[in-house]
């Protein structure tokens, strides 16, 4: 069973945080659904504590439905009496020079990520031009700035180009710039080495704070105060605040309510996905950067084809660049298609949960609102069913993922969803038909 869930967990998590973190978990026993995991530190359990514990229950469960709780030691602590102090109390000896909290948090800056280099569309106009008010504003223009969008549709090259900006024109000031994540990090070692003061003194004591991704701190509990403390505490002394996240303040789910109304309280602005001409347009300010011309005909096919997000975009013309030179061949529309094949084809085939529900929404002609709605009439929970059953269908999205586009639900209800629609259409051959309709719709 641990080889198992261990082989899914470096699946999920990659190799990198595989090895530093759950490569040193072992498995300890199973007694009374209880399973015991051991670390070799203290500061390690509480890592895994909040980064990896909901995965594993998760995980423990699935394979064994009879698990009720998992509980991680440490080297230190006694088997029989696994450690339940809270983080906040648990007297530790910082052991010195090894490990000593660093006092520089900010995050190193991407120099590539400028202003100039932001190629300007409509899909990001707005944010853009936040970006560039906070940047060179001396008064704080609207606090927070919160940015966001899909991925890689520019949410850090924005940020960093604001860093970039203010450290140019303004050196004298003192900007913080860095992923929710690793604010997290920075949290818990701190409770570490018992010594939030300075952390909360370094936090406190910026110009501009710049928090990237800050859905990662959803539903962690402790981080989560924390940074809401930090954010007041700036916002009242009228500091600078920027934030991005992947959804708008209203729809990250599990942070507190508090929360998500003082993060809407500044300018919020979306990026948007990209259009044909974005994507056309950076392609061709990339090309002109590397010094590398790309047939007309090539960067349009590319700007056609691949509309996931801009860094696949960017990825794709590395590619092909790097592709050419080395087998010293001109790019044509041909090695294009072949270089970059199975690029091509998960670009061709991704339908998304949002289409999904735009032509669900359609053909029951039931407003799309409605999708994300709490109505529970037969009528809107129909068809909001079958996009849910449309979805698993036609996408690679989890049930939670599922849910939490359709207003947030948990993912039994998507579950369940699957189950009805399959179960009516055993029953009901007409219902059937119509389904089938759509999914060839949506299948083009
Ligand atoms: P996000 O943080 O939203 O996931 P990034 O800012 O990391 O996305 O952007 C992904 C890549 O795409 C980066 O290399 C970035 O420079 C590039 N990029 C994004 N938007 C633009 C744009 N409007 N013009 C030029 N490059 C862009
Ligand atoms: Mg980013």
């Amino acid at each position: 069973q641990w080889a198992r869930i261990r082989a899914r967990l470096r699946a999920e998590y990659g190799e990198t945080a595989y090895k530093s973190w759950l490569k040193p978990l072992t498995f300890d026993s199973i007694d009374n659904g209880i399973v015991r995991l051991r670390v070799p530190t203290r500061f390690m359990r509480n890592w895994i504590e909040s980064q990896y514990r909901d995965r594993l229950v998760t995980l423990w469960t699935s394979e064994n439905p009879a698990i009720e709780a998992i509980e991680i030691d440490h080297a230190g602590a006694r088997p029989a009496t696994p450690e339940i102090t809270p983080v906040m109390t648990t007297p530790e000896p910082a052991n010195g020079s090894e490990e000593t909290l660093s006092l520089d948090f900010s995050a190193p800056l991407d120099e590539r990520y400028s202003f100039d280099r932001f190629i300007v569309g409509k899909p990001n106009e707005l944010a853009f031009a936040a970006a560039r008010r906070v940047a060179e504003a001396q008064a704080v223009p609207f606090n927070p700035l919160f940015l966001y969008g899909g991925v890689g549709l520019g949410k850090t090259h924005l940020m960093h180009a604001i860093a970039w900006h203010i450290k140019q024109t303004s050196p004298e000031k003192k900007i913080i710039y860095l992923s929710a994540e690793k604010f997290m990090y920075q949290f818990i070692r701190a409770l570490r080495y018992k010594d939030t003061m300075s952390f909360k003194e370094q936090f406190r004591s910026v110009d501009v704070l710049m928090i990237d991704d800050v859905q990662f701190i959803a539903g962690k509990d402790s981080t989560q105060e924390e940074f809401f403390h930090t954010f007041n505490a700036l916002v009242d002394q009228n500091r600078q605040v920027v934030i991005s996240a992947d959804k708008s303040p209203a729809e990250i789910d599990g942070i507190e309510d508090r929360m998500k109304s003082r993060l809407g309280w500044g300018l919020v602005a979306e990026i948007h996905s990209t259009t044909y001409e974005l994507r056309l347009g950076i392609l061709q300010s990339k090309a002109e950067q590397m010094g590398c011309a790309i047939p007309s005909k090539v960067m349009e096919f590319l700007a056609h084809k691949i509309t996931s997000n801009i860094r696949e975009l960017e990825g794709a013309l590395n590619r092909l660049i790097a592709y050419a030179s080395l087998v010293g061949r001109d790019i044509t529309l041909e090695t294009a298609q072949e270089v970059l094949h199975d690029l091509l084809r998960a670009n061709d085939r991704r339908i998304t949960i949002e289409e999904i529900q735009k032509r669900v929404a359609e053909h029951y002609n039931i407003k799309l609102a409605e999708m994300h709605s709490a109505r529970r009439s037969r009528a809107i929970a129909r068809p909001r069913q079958v996009a849910m059953y449309l979805a698993k269908q036609l996408t690679t999205r989890s049930l939670p993922e599922i849910g939490r586009k359709f207003g947030g639900r948990d993912h039994t209800t998507v579950m369940h969803a699957v189950k009805k629609i399959d179960e009516l259409k055993g029953t009901d051959s007409s219902f059937a038909e119509d389904v089938e309709l759509l999914r060839r719709m949506l299948e083009g």
